[in-house]
């Protein structure tokens, strides 16, 4: 398998995310079994998860010892959003811990974390039992749909489209785009190819 350059803050963040599950593993191997018990974690480390309403455009808050979660995003989001809230405490408020404003690099940071912790690149190679399996986006939508692959793979990681799309590709499984940035250009080729898959769309 060929593993593309992360960038560095994506590679750091990713690797500190393994390392912090390392650390609860020593201490509770319950809670490092897939999907991650992500509410379980956030407690374990002290935190109390709180599901709320939170204001347009806000999914988390993390203030002192209280993570408060918008829940109408749906559980896959929320799980990430979770994530997320920990990977900033775990990167970046050691710094600055009076600093709630974070900036656009501490934001990527702490979803890479969040990435990384909910679908280790491990997990994910051991669920798909293959060691050379690039594809380009097009034939991932193939697989989807017709092995369900993607919705497997959400399904035992409990993550979103997005975050299993994200994996793939830093993972080197889906070729031919910058990690990260253009993750929303990576979702909407997938959602065409598959359309396209599904005979929908098609000009008439
Ligand atoms: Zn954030």
């Amino acid at each position: 398998m060929s593993v593309p350059e992360l960038s560095w803050y994506r590679r750091d963040a990713y690797k500190h995310s393994i390392e912090y599950m390392t650390f609860v593993a020593d201490h509770d191997s319950n809670l490092v079994q897939v999907p991650r018990p992500i509410y379980a974690i956030a407690r374990f480390q002290g935190f109390l998860p709180t599901d709320a309403r939170l204001p347009d455009c806000t999914t988390g808050v993390l203030y002192q010892r209280r993570i408060l979660v918008e829940r109408s995003t749906g559980p896959e989001r929320a799980r990430f959003t979770l994530a997320h809230e920990l990977g900033h405490d775990a990167l970046h408020l050691e710094c600055n811990p009076a600093d709630l404003e974070q900036t656009d690099l501490e934001e990527h940071e702490a979803d890479s974390w969040a990435a990384g912790l909910l679908m280790p690149h491990h997990s994910v190679a051991q669920a798909l039992q293959t060691a050379n399996i690039e594809q380009t986006i097009a034939r991932w939508a193939a697989w989807e749909h017709h092995a369900h692959l993607i919705t497997r793979l959400r399904r035992d990681f409990r993550v979103s489209l997005a975050t299993t799309l994200q994996t793939l590709v830093d993972m080197g499984l889906v070729q031919g785009y910058e990690p990260w940035y253009l993750m929303f250009g990576v979702l909407d080729d997938y959602e065409r190819a598959l359309r396209r898959l599904r005979g929908e769309g098609l000009p008439s």
